[in-house]
């Protein structure tokens, strides 16, 4: 391993945060080295953009912790054909790794100054397979269901029947669910029309909220 100063700050945190707690899906680790986390972060706090937790967005929002995106993304078991819902699109940074792995991503926010910001940064990248849109995720693109994998970066107090409902055959959904200090990551799949649900890490997430 080269030290510390002879590599990035993106691969220290691939390293650190991702590789050595388990995030090792090599599909995930490229899309993590080929989006650089500075670029979706506030401009005032660029120098903590790679710091092992979640940073303050407008809005009175969060940018997620890399960690949680890491493992969130693995849980999802993505393939280069899927079709995903991201519900929180926030600083973007999600919506471009999800971007790199999959068919298409469909990302809802309800805050439409945090979207304004969010296309120029996926030009940037050169992604163009991401459809935004500003609205209420568990609705806005009911149109274009059913969904290979769900992402919700917001947390209801109940899992949405309405989002288990975009959910299509094999699909996996990835959401953290209960109140505002006391939440729990849940895998749900649709499995030959049954529908699983697992429960995982206690995480804590900005509320899911109906309406702006
Ligand atoms: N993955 C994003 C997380 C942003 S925080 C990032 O790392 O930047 C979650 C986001 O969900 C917030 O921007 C909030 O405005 C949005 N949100 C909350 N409820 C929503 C809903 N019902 N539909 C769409 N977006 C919602």
């Amino acid at each position: 391993m080269p030290d510390d100063d002879a590599i990035g700050a993106n691969e220290r945190m691939i390293r650190d945060q991702m590789i050595a707690r388990g995030v090792t899906e090599p599909r995930v680790i490229d899309a993590f080295r080929s989006t650089p986390r500075e670029l979706f972060v506030p401009e005032h706090l660029r120098a903590s953009a790679f710091e092992d937790g979640p940073l303050p967005l407008q809005c009175g929002q969060t940018i997620s912790q890399p960690f949680i995106v890491g493992l969130m993304t693995q849980l999802l078991r993505l393939r280069p054909t899927d079709s995903v819902l991201e519900i929180g699109t926030g600083s973007g940074y999600q919506t471009a790794i999800l971007a790199r792995l999959v068919h298409q991503v469909f990302s809802a926010e309800l805050e439409p100054d945090l979207a304004r910001h969010v296309q120029s940064r996926l030009d940037l990248l050169g992604i163009t397979n991401v459809v935004m849109r500003i609205g209420d995720g568990t609705s806005v693109f009911s149109d274009r269901a059913p969904f290979d994998a769900i992402l919700s970066a917001a947390a209801p107090l109940q899992i949405p029947d309405e989002l288990i409902e975009q959910l299509g055959e094999g699909g996996r959904m990835v959401i953290p669910v209960g109140s505002a200090d006391y939440q729990y990551l849940w895998l749900i799949e649709r499995k030959r029309g049954q529908i699983e649900r697992t429960q995982l890490d206690a995480v804590r997430f900005v509320p899911l909220r109906a309406k702006s």
